[in-house]
């Protein structure tokens, strides 16, 4: 079958905007007629609704989609398909949904996963006509499989389960409409979108006068579009003036934005997955790939076996599937990564294995952190991290004979009281032998979530802006007010609140209205109880989300359907920062919205619609990936048609033409180095002021709470291969529920003696904030000393089984990331009649006391 399309012409001034529905359950193809040159052709899904534009006289013809030969079903004049208002934010219906005017022109859709920041591109198609898809049978409901898409540069066709199967969540416990609530102790009503957002909106108004703007926060998601994130940042540092956006890509990746800006002047990480396959040493630190990056691994594993001279070193407390695959598993004690890395510098430095050329002519600082590592003998790390020197002395003499050291490191490394400290540690060993910068070689960090690198380009933490700036530059600033039109001086020169600021700012009642959108914070925040207590108090929360219930829901007055993937056109940025279009397929249920529609549309009753009347997303992107221009993560040269004819493009990708962005940024910044997109800092020069890279000199500190004699276990905590996060949409998927059926807690058989439990009994964990109960999985996999659970379980699925009701808050001075990663706790077995764990304790069957479909 054939398709074509090309943009409608603009001239015609006697536009009008038509909407056709496919009510059948084939799939059909629509083509428009009678306009000289111009040819519109689309396939249309069953279910799926098309917006598009046309001139009165012309004819939609409704074809069947046959792969071979066309039969021609219906003529309709265009005139009759027509819509009455034009349906643009802040005046238009919910039931218009332009972002479906973008579909694939195959019978199938391009889009990407939504689960981790490998970004595996997937091909959707309808149910019946799936062939070799990887899948099951889908869920009642469920018109969609999915499979990999070959085409797709980063993943070429590879999915793990949670890609397989994430359809089967599309049609589960859905949030169908909004919801509102004066107070906690009542039940959600229903309203219609204009009382909903009225409500939001007044109450955003009031905040401002009585409180100032500051009263405001919103905390967001790696989960949330490109696009979505834009116009959040345009609305609340930008329109508002408050800094008060925050996303969970501070409890995920916040170390390694700085640890990169600190060492190599911007974030980005260098490296591309081509460099999995040209390493001649892997070294995983903090990164259970197998698990949580599984495509990743598998390509790094595939050029491992067939190249035996190739090295792949994990370093985890725990012995996990990666640690197994690796040649050597160095399991450090919890929070000593810096003393690893300074020590295998300290024999770098004593073997004189290190490129003078390269400390000489592209980095600063080296004699003093060459100064650090002199304390950081191999008999002290030894002691230290619990290794065998033979061990440290393995490690290192890879480094040393490795050309290139490829280092991925993800939550491991990050989320601690010393993370950026550990990423600097990290690039450190990759500047004292030149190892960036060129194929194979680089400090890699894994992005935990789908768009946590969109993210961070768009400014969604709140130090940053977009483009990669910097709320604490005056000359950024500047830039953006001029840019968005707005008055100078209203972005605020000082970080707005981290998440957990927003948690405290709650608790001080100076957080006046706190809105949620697409993260579930009742789970994943540190010390759980206190961040309970905190949302109980706030005075006004929405939670914006495709799923009720939710943990978070329970704590909010407003809930807004978002649609979801899927469900809105968009794009998002993978770890090797590779630009994919999300393409819509599937029109959202009830009357959920997209996310930068519904914030675009609180903002336009905000009295700015200037500057967030947005006819689609693909404007959006375009209006965005202008700032990018000049900047390191320039993607100029990206719009959401060329994505969809080009399929995924890796950034840099600057505009060809000599367009200048208005206003022109400032020479300094323009980046000096000639990249490629493939790698950054070909040409060793950094975006940093004397275009060098810098050492850092840092001595260890170890854990923020590290065992005592009351609390003398370290808990640390991950994920599993099967769930993401706090079960969301993996918690809905049959699959997956029953690859991991409860949560567990992993103990040293030694420990479990020692403390009297065996195998599957149940264990009570208690540190200095709270507690909860695990069945025992006795395994040497665990360090002794160490214990482990996964982070999945919240209230809604399983009793007293949060890992973060133990975590505590410190958090890393620089990055504000907390040290989710490990805690003090004391165990203790738990009487109960059967020595065995009752197991449905952990296997909640959900009860949706449902907002939506009681209605
Ligand atoms: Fe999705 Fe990550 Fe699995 Fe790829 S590896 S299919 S992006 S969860």
């Amino acid at each position: 079958m054939t398709s074509a399309f090309t943009p409608f012409p603009t001239h015609l001034s006697n536009r009008i905007l038509c909407y056709y529905v496919n009510t059948t359950t084939q799939i059909q193809q629509a083509k428009i007629l009678t306009i000289p040159n111009w040819l519109f052709e689309r396939v249309v899904f069953p279910r799926q609704r098309l917006l598009f534009e046309a001139i009165p006289d012309a004819l939609l013809e409704i074809h069947s989609c046959a792969a071979a030969g066309e039969t021609l079903l219906n003529k309709i004049p265009c005139l009759h398909l027509q819509v009455s208002e034009r349906s643009r934010v802040g005046v238009g219906s919910s039931l218009l949904n332009d972002d479906l005017q973008t579909d694939s022109m195959e019978c199938s859709v391009k889009t990407l996963c939504p689960y981790c920041g490998v970004g595996c591109g997937l091909e959707v198609l309808p149910a019946p006509q799936v062939e070799n898809a990887v899948n099951g049978q889908g869920q009642a409901g469920n018109s969609w499989k999915v499979r990999g898409d070959r085409a797709h540069p980063s993943s070429q066709g590879m999915v793990c389960v949670k890609g397989a199967t994430v359809a089967e969540a599309l049609n589960k416990d859905r949030l169908l409409y909004p919801m509102i609530r004066e107070s906690l102790d009542q039940e959600f009503r229903r309203a219609s979108w204009d009382q909903a957002l009225e409500l939001v909106a007044s109450r955003i108004q009031t905040v401002r006068s009585t409180q100032g703007a500051d009263g405001v926060c919103m905390y967001g998601s790696g989960q949330l579009q490109t696009e979505d994130y834009y116009v959040a940042q345009k609305l609340l540092k930008g329109c508002l003036g408050t800094n008060n956006f925050d996303s969970n890509s501070r409890l995920c990746m916040s170390s390694a934005v700085a640890g990169y800006v600190q060492s190599l002047g911007s974030d980005g990480p260098p490296c591309c997955y081509e460099d999995l396959d040209l390493t001649d040493c892997a070294f995983l630190i903090g990164a259970n790939t197998a698990e949580c990056h599984p495509i990743i691994h598998n390509r790094l594993q595939k050029h491992h076996k067939k190249n035996r001279s190739v090295k792949m070193v994990a370093v985890d407390p725990r012995r996990t599937k990666t640690a197994e695959d690796a040649d050597l598993h160095l399991a450090i004690q919890p929070g000593t990564d810096i003393d690893l890395l300074n020590g295998i510098a300290h024999m770098l430095l004593r073997w004189n294995c290190v490129d003078t050329d390269f400390i000489t002519n592209h980095t600063v600082g080296f004699s003093d952190f060459a100064a650090v590592t002199q304390h950081y003998s191999p008999a002290v790390v030894s002691e230290r991290c619990g290794i065998s020197i033979s061990d440290l002395e393995t490690a290192a003499r890879w480094w040393a004979e490795s050309n290139r050291v490829l280092s991925l490191w993800s939550m491991g490394v990050n989320q601690s009281s010393e993370g950026t400290a550990k990423v600097r540690a990290i690039i450190n060993l990759h500047l004292i032998t030149g190892q960036i910068g060129k194929p194979g070689a680089g400090p890699f960090s894994l992005t935990g979530q789908p768009n946590a690198m969109g993210g961070r380009e768009t400014g969604g933490l709140c130090n940053l802006l977009p483009g990669y700036r910097h709320v604490q530059f005056p000359d950024h600033r500047a830039e953006l007010e001029q840019f968005w039109g707005l008055p100078a001086g209203r972005i605020s020169a000082d970080w707005g609140r981290t998440a957990w600021d927003i948690i405290t700012g709650l608790e001080t009642d100076d957080v006046g209205l706190l809105w949620i959108v697409a993260t579930n914070p009742a789970v994943s925040l540190p010390d759980l109880e206190r961040v309970k207590t905190a949302l109980r108090r706030s005075p006004f929360t929405i939670h914006q989300d495709a799923y009720y219930p939710t943990e978070t829901a329970k704590f909010a007055h407003v809930l807004l359907p978002a649609a979801q993937w899927g469900e809105k056109t968009g794009t998002m940025t993978n770890s090797e920062r590779v630009v994919t279009l999300c393409q819509a397929f599937s029109p959202p249920p009830g009357e959920a919205r997209p996310d930068w529609k519904i914030i675009a549309e609180v903002g336009c009753r905000l009295g700015f619609a200037d500057q967030l009347s947005f006819a689609n997303s693909a404007e959006v992107f375009a209006e965005y990936v202008q700032l990018t221009q000049g900047r390191v993560c320039d993607m100029s040269g990206l719009s959401h048609d060329r994505l969809r004819q080009e399929g995924p493009l890796q950034w840099p990708c600057p505009k060809e033409s000599g367009t200048q962005l208005t206003p022109q940024i400032h020479p300094d910044q323009l980046l000096q180095t000639a990249v490629t997109a493939k790698r950054l800092y070909t040409d060793h020069q950094f975006p940093t002021a004397d275009g060098r890279a810098h050492f850092s000199a840092y001595h260890s500190r170890g854990l923020a709470e590290p065992p005592d004699a009351a609390y003398p276990f370290v808990l640390t905590t991950g994920r599993l291969y099967g769930h993401w996060h706090t079960q969301t949409r993996t918690g809905r998927i049959e699959k997956i529920r029953q690859m991991h059926p409860h949560p567990f807690l992993e103990i040293h058989p030694r420990d479990a003696a020692r403390i009297g439990v065996e195998d599957h009994c149940l264990i009570e964990v208690r540190s200095r904030r709270g507690m909860a109960r695990f069945p025992a999985k006795i395994t040497a996999a665990i360090a002794p000393g160490t214990v482990f659970v996964p982070i999945h379980w919240g209230e809604l699925w399983a009793d007293q089984a949060e890992a973060n009701a133990m975590t505590h808050d410190q958090s890393c001075p620089d990055s504000k990331q907390p040290e989710l990663k490990a805690c003090a706790v004391q165990l203790a077995p738990v009487a109960t009649e059967s020595p065995q764990a009752d197991h449905t304790l952990f296997t909640k069957t959900l009860e949706v006391a449902s907002v939506s479909s009681a209605l």
